[in-house]
C-alpha cells in the first residue's frame, strides 16, 4: 500500500510549531495502529505536541480518530437515558461504587467502563475485583443485559475499544509525554465517546493528589474535555474537585469498597456523601431524568438494592466478607492539638507501597492492603491516639510506607487549619 504521508515530515511540522491537517492526523494515528509508524517515530511526534500544542480543531481531530480506530458502542435498546461519570483519578475516590448504583436507582442507566489503578492513584475495577467472584470483563452483549437488569454497569473497556488510546497510553507512559492536555483529553474523550454514554459528567481533580495539581491546568483540561464531548453530540459537563486531601476515610481497594457498602447503608464520611450527591444530581440533569431525589435512594435502600444486584450479576457475592490484609501496623499522633492538613499524595504513595496500586502495568494487587485514616483536617488529635492504620500482607513493605506517610499531616497548636480547597473548585458547562 503506498502511504498518504511520511511520518518524518508530520513530526518536523509539529516540531516547527506548525499545525497538522485532518488528513494528517487521521493517516498518523491509523498508520500507527497498522505499526507502518513506529513508536520511536510516534514517541517524537507526542513529545513535539507536548512541547508545542495543539489548537482546538487539531485536539478535535485527534479524538476524532482515536474514536474511529476501534467500535462505537450504542445503548438504543435502553428504555431510559444514559449517562456516565469520569473521574481523572485520585487518593480514595471510590465515587463510583455509590454513584452509579445510585444514579440507577433514580432512573437513568450508567454504563460505567473503568479502568485499574496505576501509580498512586486507585482504579475502579481493582476496588470491584476486592469482592469475592466479581467479574470484569464483560462481552458487549453482557454488559448490555446487566445494564437492562440493573440499570447500571461497572466493567472493564473491550479491546474494541479505542485501541490506537491502549497503544499511545502505554507509549505515553514510557516516554514521559502523559502531561499533555491534548494527550490526556483525547485519550479520555475517545473512549468515553467509544463508550456510546448519551451525556457524561467529568470530575477533574486537583491538589497535589490529583494529575493536574495546579487548579488552572485542571481548569483548562475540564474546558477542552468539555468541548471534544459536545462536538461528538455528547451532553457533556465538568466539575473541577479537591485532591488536596484524601476522600474519605480509606485508601486501598477493599477498604474502600467497605466504605462505598456504608455510603449506600445511609452513613459514611461527609465529603464522600456529598461529592456523590453532586454528581448525581448533576448526571441526573444533564440526563433529563427528574423526580428522585438521590439522597432519599441512599436512605431508602433503593441504591443499595441495585449495588446487590449489580455485584451478583457480574459473579460476585455481595454478602462475602471483604478481603482483609495479613497485618497492620497503627501510627499515632506525636502531638496533641488540631489536624491542619493532610497530604493526599503522601497518603496515595503509602497506600500503593503497601501493595494497593502497582508499579508496572499487569502486576496484582493486594485487595486488602492500604491506609485507613483516622482524622480528617479540623479535627481534634491528643498525643498517642491513632491516626492512621496501615494494612498490607506483607510487613516488610511498612517501612516504605511509613517513608512517606509519616509526614504527610500538620498539626496545629492553636486550632487553625491551613487553607485547602473547597470541595468544588470550578464547574464548566
Ligand atoms: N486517563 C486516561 O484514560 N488517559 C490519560 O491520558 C490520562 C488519564
Amino acid at each position: 500500500m503506498t502511504e498518504k504521508f511520511a511520518a518524518v515530515e508530520i513530526i518536523a511540522a509539529k516540531r516547527d510549531h506548525g499545525s497538522l491537517s485532518d488528513a494528517q492526523i487521521d493517516w498518523v494515528i491509523d498508520a500507527y495502529v497498522r505499526g507502518v509508524v513506529a513508536d520511536e517515530q510516534m514517541s517524537a511526534l507526542l513529545m513535539a505536541i507536548l512541547l508545542n500544542g495543539m489548537n482546538n480543531q487539531e485536539v478535535a481531530r485527534w479524538t476524532d480518530a482515536m474514536l474511529r480506530s476501534g467500535e462505537r458502542l450504542s445503548w438504543t435498546e435502553l428504555d431510559r437515558p444514559t449517562v456516565d461519570k469520569h473521574s481523572t483519578g485520585g487518593v480514595g475516590d471510590k465515587i463510583t461504587l455509590p454513584l452509579a448504583p445510585l444514579v440507577a436507582a433514580c432512573g437513568a442507566a450508567v454504563p460505567q467502563l473503568s479502568g485499574r489503578g496505576l501509580g498512586h492513584t486507585g482504579g475502579t475495577l481493582d476496588k470491584m475485583e476486592s469482592i469475592p467472584g466479581w467479574r470484569a470483563s464483560l462481552s458487549n452483549a453482557e454488559m448490555l443485559s446487566v445494564l437492562k437488569q440493573c440499570g447500571a454497569v461497572i466493567c472493564a473497556a473491550g479491546s474494541g475499544l479505542a485501541p490506537a488510546d491502549k497503544k499511545l497510553y502505554a507509549l505515553r507512559d514510557v516516554t514521559a509525554t502523559v502531561e499533555a492536555i491534548p494527550l490526556i483529553a483525547s485519550s479520555i474523550m475517545s473512549k468515553k465517546i467509544a463508550e456510546g454514554t448519551s451525556a457524561l459528567v467529568l470530575d477533574v481533580k486537583t491538589g497535589n493528589g490529583a494529575f493536574m495539581s495546579d487548579p488552572n491546568r485542571a481548569k483548562e483540561l475540564a474546558t477542552v474535555m468539555v468541548a471534544l464531548g459536545k462536538a461528538a453530540g455528547v451532553k457533556t459537563r465538568a466539575l473541577v474537585t479537591a485532591m488536596d486531601q484524601p476522600l474519605g476515610l480509606t485508601a486501598g481497594n477493599a477498604l474502600e469498597v467497605r466504605e462505598s457498602i456504608e455510603v449506600l447503608q445511609g452513613g459514611g464520611p461527609r465529603d464522600v456523601v456529598d461529592l456523590t450527591l453532586l454528581l448525581a444530581r448533576e448526571m441526573l440533569e444533564l440526563a433529563g431524568v427528574h423526580g428522585k431525589d438521590p439522597e432519599r435512594a441512599l436512605h431508602d435502600g433503593s441504591a443499595m438494592d441495585i449495588w446487590r444486584k449489580m455485584v451478583r450479576a457480574q459473579g460476585g457475592d455481595p454478602d462475602a466478607p471483604l478481603p482483609k490484609a495479613r497485618e497492620v501496623h497503627h501510627v499515632l499522633s506525636k502531638e496533641s492539638g488540631t489536624i491542619s492538613s493532610m497530604h493526599a499524595l503522601k497518603v496515595g504513595v503509602a497506600a500503593w507501597r503497601l501493595g494497593a496500586g502497582r508499579s508496572r502495568q499487569g502486576e496484582k494487587v493486594q485487595s486488602g492492603a492500604g491506609v485507613e485514616i483516622h482524622k480528617k483536617p479540623g479535627e481534634k488529635i491528643q498525643a498517642g491516639e491513632p491516626l492512621f492504620t496501615l494494612h498490607t500482607d506483607e510487613p516488610e513493605r511498612f517501612e516504605r510506607a511509613l517513608d512517606s506517610i509519616s509526614d504527610a499531616v500538620a498539626i496545629s497548636k492553636d486550632g487553625s487549619i491551613a487553607a485547602h480547597l473547597p470541595l468544588v473548585v470550578d464547574r464548566i458547562s
